[in-house]
């Protein structure tokens, strides 16, 4: 498994991500209705594995216990957060990695996790 990290951005590049960690096993094609419409394909890690530099702008509904965050220039979804700081896992968007790589990864089609 490489040691190097991951690297990812946006579809403009104004949002760049990089993830010290290996490419995730699978890859979320949630089955919710939020995330059928918005069509990310989630990798769930560690918040202090995931470092992201650019603006975002999000969107919070529902429960609103997550903020879906996305480029406000190209409008691609980049991660979710959680709306509290401290909680230790997010999801990433694994499409920010570019089809090359994420086309690698096992889909599965789960629910919330
Ligand atoms: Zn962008």
């Amino acid at each position: 498994m490489s040691a190097e990290p991951l690297h990812g951005s946006c579809h403009c590049g104004a949002v760049q991500i990089r993830v010290a960690g290996p490419l995730p096993k699978d890859l979320n094609d949630c089955q919710c209705e939020h995330c059928q419409k918005r069509g990310a394909l989630w990798a769930y890690y560690d918040v202090a594995q995931v470092s992201i530099t650019g603006v975002t702008s999000s969107y919070i509904w529902g429960d609103r216990d997550l903020s879906f965050h996305f480029c406000p220039s190209c409008g691609m979804t980049t991660h979710w957060a959680n709306v509290d700081p401290g909680y230790p896992r997010m999801g990433l968007n694994g499409r920010v990695l570019g089809r090359d790589v994420f086309q690698q990864i096992p889909l599965r089609k789960g629910m919330p996790s």
